[in-house]
């Protein structure tokens, strides 16, 4: 704005202006004294121009980061040039509390910080300018946008039943797996495994019930596996479990685990309790399947071989099974 001949009525209107903007300004000098304080910042601070007028910023707000604004403005005097923060970087530079009733969610007003020079008549930088823009809004709603998104990514990963990996989710790593197989040959197994006569659950408790027997498998399951390991839920009542670094042995070991745990359970449901057992299959990894499908294949077969060997039981590949 310029101003070619002083107008007192002019300023006055100016000053005015600065005063009611929603935006906050403080002129500091290169000593950090404030010299100017406007409307924003007294309703924010509760603290009065006059107040602070004269005093060194930091002793005022001794929260302010010294060393980072100090770098920030001298850049800005040396320089001759403007100066930007975001939120993103600083959440905020005054602790001022959040006022708005929409977003009354956050503690703290959010804000993004611009510092320009004030040079005098000479051209030197004499002084500096803060502007403090409230974006507390834009920074919730981007928050709980990205927050939202992050839910909507492991919504499509998981079953919702379950909260295990879906199908789609649990195949990509057996694809993953077989493929760091053939580079670096380390001991991995596949383990399928299916609830035994589960169309006699939901015939005789419902269907509700059975949920909650499926739920209860897939809770068993994920208690007995370490964090490497991936359990999906293949389809309605049949799970898989991806073993890294093991072998078709202590494949076993983690499969009785899990079949004993549901032998002796019951599971106590709306309909009343339940017992139950699984079959399982177990397959280590060798040279033989050329793709993940093959391997599954394998492990399908295992699974096969326990329920015609009269269910609740662990079997493991072998080559008689083709
Ligand atoms: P087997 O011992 O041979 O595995 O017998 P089964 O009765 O468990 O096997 P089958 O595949 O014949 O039956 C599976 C049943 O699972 C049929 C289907 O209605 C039921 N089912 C599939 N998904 C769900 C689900 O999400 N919830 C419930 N409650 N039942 C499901
Ligand atoms: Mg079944
Ligand atoms: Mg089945």
């Amino acid at each position: 704005m310029a101003m070619d001949e002083f107008d007192p009525g002019a300023y006055h209107w100016l000053v005015n202006m600065l005063e009611s903007v929603e935006v906050g300004l403080v002129v500091l000098d290169l000593d950090f004294r404030v010299e100017a304080w406007n409307g924003f910042m007294e309703h924010h601070s509760g603290i009065t121009a006059s107040h602070i007028h004269k005093r060194v910023l930091f002793e005022v707000f001794p929260d302010i980061p010294q060393a980072w604004l100090t770098r920030k403005i001298g850049a800005v005097a040396l320089l001759n040039t403007r100066a930007f923060t975001s939120w993103e970087q600083r959440p905020y530079l005054f602790r001022f509390r959040n006022t708005r009733p929409i977003t009354g969610t956050t503690k703290y007003m959010y804000q993004n910080l611009t510092i320009s020079p004030l040079s005098g008549p000479n051209g030197q930088v004499e002084k500096v300018c803060l502007m403090v823009y409230d974006v507390t809004d834009t920074a919730t709603n981007k928050m709980a946008l990205e927050r939202a998104n992050e839910q909507l990514a492991k919504l499509s990963m998981t079953d919702r039943l379950t909260n295990l990996l879906n199908r789609g989710t649990w195949e990509n790593l057996l694809d993953a797996e077989f493929e760091r197989f053939i580079r670096y040959k380390h001991a991995t197994s596949l383990v399928m495994f299916d609830i035994d006569h589960f169309k006699a659950v939901n015939d005789n408790y419902g269907h509700l019930a059975g949920d909650e027997v499926i739920r209860h498998t897939a809770r068993v399951t994920r208690e007995a596996v370490r964090q490497a390991d991936s359990v999906g839920r293949y389809g309605g009542e049949e799970f898989g479990i991806i073993l890294p670094e093991t072998n078709a042995e202590g494949a076993r070991i983690i499969c009785e685990r899990i079949r004993q745990t549901i032998e002796e359970s019951e599971v106590d449901t709306t309909a009343g309790p339940i017992r139950y057992t699984i079959s399982m299959g177990i397959t280590q990894l060798d040279s033989r399947p050329d793709n993940y499908m093959q391997w599954l294949e394998q492990a399908d077969k295992a699974l096969y071989k326990a329920k015609e060997s009269g269910r609740n039981q662990v079997r493991t590949f072998d080559l008689s099974y083709i």
